[in-house]
């Protein structure tokens, strides 16, 4: 039972509702999980009390504050507006994610990105292939954006991938033959 919607907005804009659900199965601590882009549920104690529930809804919009700072120092602006032009070309803007920066510490990975906990959203992506060709760049983010919606690599993940990154068999063929040609061992599907 959802019993009620709050609407809330974050300091860099984002309106998002959060709506509450009383669970019964839950006894003292409540539980937040984003359902949608811009959707939060809220699980609550079934008896805990309306003004209680307002303390915490204020609560998680001061943590996502806070995860927007942290995002904010760790984004790197030029992966950031790729990351947005190719949400927005190829998948419609579906899919959303708090940070994407250059690290330097991957030796056989090409990216990542970590799925719920405290780094929920944080997409790294190798400064090794800083200066591939753009094509081969761009797959490598729109891989790990994907990771967004499916985590593991299952058929609709690489469905999902395929349909909407043209280039997505032909970059992994570029990797592929990268890989062999220099004799290191590169994960193209991490
Ligand atoms: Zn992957």
């Amino acid at each position: 039972m959802t019993d009620r919607i709050y609407s809330i907005e974050t300091r860099r804009g984002q309106i998002i509702q959060v709506s509450i659900k009383r669970d019964r199965r839950l006894k003292k601590s409540s539980r937040w999980q984003w359902q949608e882009k811009d959707s939060i549920q809220l699980r609550v104690p079934y008896y805990l009390r309306q003004r209680v529930i307002k303390g915490q809804v204020d609560e998680i919009l001061s943590q996502l504050d806070k995860q927007d700072k942290v995002a904010r120092r760790r984004t790197d602006t030029d992966l950031q507006q790729r990351a947005e032009y190719l949400n927005k070309r190829f998948f419609n803007g579906s899919i959303n994610w708090r940070a994407i920066r250059w690290v330097s510490n991957m030796e056989v990975r090409l990216g990542s990105c970590s799925n719920g906990g405290t780094t929920d959203g944080h997409i790294r992506i190798s400064d090794k292939i800083r200066n591939w060709p753009q094509w081969v760049v761009d797959y490598v983010i729109a891989h790990e954006l994907v990771h967004r919606l499916h985590a593991n690599h299952s058929q609709k993940f690489w469905k999902t991938l395929q349909d909407g990154y043209p280039l997505t068999e032909r970059a992994r063929g570029f990797i592929r033959g990268f890989s062999f040609a220099q004799g290191v061992q590169i994960e193209d599907d991490d």
